[in-house]
């Protein structure tokens, strides 16, 4: 599928008051807990950052984070209208909201949602946008489409979780375009069924560089919740569809390295570089880094794979 799409459009000024009462009205919570260290240059472990509020930060090209200090939501431009990468949470929707406005954007410029996977800290505040967005169009994986519209607590791992329709389907390898701006899915599924991991091309100092915003690759630990690797009835191609993800995560052309964690995108550390300003690289041109994740996840699956088969009762 490829889609298009031309708009015009206009800066705003700022209409919070509104949105703060539209977003009042979202009935739905949720609790997120995470663990991060630092480990290879990147963030992961424990402890993460919490769940602050941030100003919204320009990070290269047209790719800007207005999410909050621990997950993220990206805002990437165009001059045909925006498309929004994950809305965080139902409770944290509303800095996403305010940080378009703050950066200077209008959301009814924004033509399109589209989500890395369907865990309750990326997408369930899904409703509320949408509800505030009634013109964008949500474009998620197959399988995405399916967990948003069950609203299932297991697969989402949000309780409260408010189901949402999504507008149309991406597949492997599909484009998404709008006002010059192309971006590819790859599914990459494993974290989570449906994972869209999603490419695209920026230009930074006169030079292109592909971004990878990676989709989710932590592997399910807590037997009464997600399941585990081995003889996970809610997912039972988990294995394999991590092993496919991993193989093709590696073919993928990665010089930005971008993903929903401020932590394990060190995103703290390089804005501060990038308003150092001066000749340097844009900090967030790190194929290292992009590396280093996978490496560090693919090892960490490896590891826990081979554990869960020497349990006893293995299969
Ligand atoms: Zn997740």
């Amino acid at each position: 599928m490829s889609l298009s799409i031309t708009s015009s459009i206009r800066r705003s000024s700022p209409i919070l008051p509104l949105l703060w009462v539209v977003l009042l009205l979202s009935p739905f919570t949720m609790n997120v807990s995470a663990q991060v260290s630092t480990q290879n240059g990147i963030g992961v472990g424990s402890p993460d950052n919490n769940n602050s509020p941030r100003d919204p930060d320009h990070l290269i090209d047209n790719i800007w984070w207005v999410g909050h200090d621990k997950v993220g939501s990206f805002l990437i431009t165009t001059p045909e209208g925006h498309i929004l990468m994950d809305t965080t949470s139902a409770d944290e929707v509303h800095d996403v909201v305010e940080n378009i406005v703050k950066a200077g954007f209008h959301l009814r410029d924004i033509k399109y949602i589209i989500n890395t996977h369907a865990h309750g800290e990326h997408i369930s505040g899904l409703a509320t946008m949408k509800r505030l967005l009634p013109q964008a169009k949500i474009i998620t994986s197959k399988d995405t489409a399916t967990i948003l519209a069950s609203g299932d607590s297991r697969d989402t791992r949000s309780e409260g979780f408010e189901p949402v329709k999504v507008d149309g389907y991406i597949g492997d390898n599909e484009e998404l375009t709008l006002g010059g701006v192309t971006l590819v899915a790859h599914l990459t599924p494993g974290h989570a069924k449906g994972v869209t991991t999603w490419g695209m091309k920026v230009k930074d100092s006169g030079k292109e560089y592909n971004v990878l915003f990676m989709g989710g690759l932590g592997t399910p630990t807590d037997p009464a919740e997600e399941g585990t690797l081995l003889n996970n009835e809610a997912y039972p191609e988990i294995v394999a569809d991590f092993e496919k993800s991993f193989k093709l995560l590696r073919t993928l052309p990665c010089d930005v390295f971008m993903t929903y964690r401020a932590l394990a995108i060190n995103l703290d550390a390089k804005v501060a570089k990038l308003k150092q300003g001066g000749n340097q690289v844009n900090p967030f041109v790190d194929p290292q880094s992009c590396k280093a994740y996978l490496d560090l996840y693919e090892d960490r699956f490896t590891k826990q794979l081979a554990e869960e088969k020497k349990a006893p009762g293995a299969k």
